[in-house]
């Protein structure tokens, strides 16, 4: 039987019972109707895990309840488990400049926050701590800065040369560049860039970006792809005016360009930023976002992210049993990681390099998985 059919039996019904039983058949009907939607989006989230599809609605659907968390989060561990088995990547990030020429309005090391106390690391520091990150076992670097002039293109590939002597992969996150600067990086031998969108939803990206543009974030991304780099991108979850049904186009954005990996994380106010009195996104619904990308993307590396951890002691343990395969450890030396400040609370910024790589893969050991031996492309297991 059918549900309308269902309905319009229990219209006879309520018009012949007496008001107690019509009152009781009503709830009868409303918890059948809930059951019956229940079980269509669980068969969704099934379908999903083995055909890589879900409809704009059927997210927003998802995203809009916690109703389904459980079984989304259960259903994501699993895709990960067959796609990408039970390897964890360990890659190290090396946070090299917090000078930033870009005025993001979440951001703490954007250029007009006065009380980011600045630091630039030379390239001799940076190959001497991607040295040690390499004897320590890490298998990839990640170069992170704000968009500092002082690193031309040519620096940098002088950078990347040298770390990819040292066999390792080398990931990117600069910023936005010109086509001609991505090619010399590809060129000195980077594998991987990370940019992400941050929102696909063109207003809310014009008003948190000033002088910035959609269109020149995306066209940075579609250079990156066609230049080779396996290209990652990602969102901030829970940013000030942002709606649920941006959230699942972002999704779809990160299909459609068929990302190779995807970073996201809540939005953290930062203080002396224009957003430091809002209000941050939640881990459950950035974990939320990272569950179904999992599912659309079955292959992709995903990280559990700093961000995460720092709403929660065990955010990275959580995102990594639904959905990611990927943490990425910070190993700058000194005290350069306290003034990385993107945001409040980041964790570790008093520990060592090694120190975090050994509390990583104790992290990853504690829930059975192992660390990787490989560089971890998408598409090596
Ligand atoms: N300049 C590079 C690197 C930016 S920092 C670039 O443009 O890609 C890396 C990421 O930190 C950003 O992409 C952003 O998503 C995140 N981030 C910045 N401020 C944040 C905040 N207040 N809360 C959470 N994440 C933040």
């Amino acid at each position: 039987m059918n549900l309308s059919r269902a309905f319009l039996n229990f219209l006879e019904i309520l018009d012949t019972g007496t008001f107690a039983e019509n009152f009781k058949n009503l709830i009868i009907l409303q918890k059948s109707i809930i059951l019956a939607y229940n079980l269509i989006m669980i068969e969704k989230i099934e379908n999903a895990a083995k055909f890589h599809h879900l409809d704009r609605l059927d997210i927003i659907r998802i995203l809009a309840t916690d109703e389904f968390d459980e079984f989304l989060f259960k259903t994501a561990d699993s895709v990960r488990k067959k796609y990408k088995g039970d390897s964890v990547h360990i890659r190290g990030i090396i946070e090299f400049s917090n000078i930033c020429k870009q005025n993001c309005k979440y951001c703490g090391i954007r250029k007009d926050n006065p009380n980011a106390e600045r630091y630039r690391l030379s390239p001799d520091e940076i190959i001497l701590f991607a040295q040690h990150a390499k004897e320590k076992g890490f298998r990839t670097i990640v170069l992170q800065s704000g968009e500092d002039g002082f690193f031309s293109a040519e620096k940098m590939a002088g950078i990347i040369k040298k770390i990819k002597s040292l066999d390792m992969a080398v990931t990117l996150s600069l910023g936005e560049k010109t086509t001609g600067e991505y090619e010399v990086y590809k060129k000195a031998g980077a594998d991987r860039y990370l940019l992400r969108i941050e929102t696909t939803d063109k207003t809310l990206y014009g008003n948190l970006h000033p002088n910035m543009s959609f269109e020149n974030r995306v066209r940075c991304l579609k250079d990156l792809k066609k230049l080779g780099y396996e290209t990652g991108t990602g969102i901030l979850v829970g940013l000030p005016g942002q709606s649920i049904e941006s959230i699942a186009d972002d999704i779809l954005f990160f299909k459609n360009i068929d990302a190779d990996m995807i970073g996201l994380g809540p939005f953290i106010p930062a203080p002396d930023t224009p957003l430091s009195k809002e209000k941050g996104g939640t881990l459950t619904q950035a974990l939320k976002v990272m569950a179904i990308t999992r599912l659309l993307l079955p292959d992709i590396n995903i990280p559990a992210t700093t961000a995460m951890e720092t709403l929660h002691p065990q955010g990275r343990l959580m995102a990594l049993q639904c959905g990611a395969n990927v943490i990425m450890p910070n190993v700058t030396e000194g005290d350069y990681r306290k003034k990385y400040l993107l945001y409040p609370g980041k964790i570790a910024v008093n520990t060592s390099a090694a120190q975090n790589y050994d509390a990583t893969v104790k992290m990853i050991e504690s829930i059975g998985r192992k660390v990787s031996i490989t560089k971890g492309f998408r598409r090596d297991t």
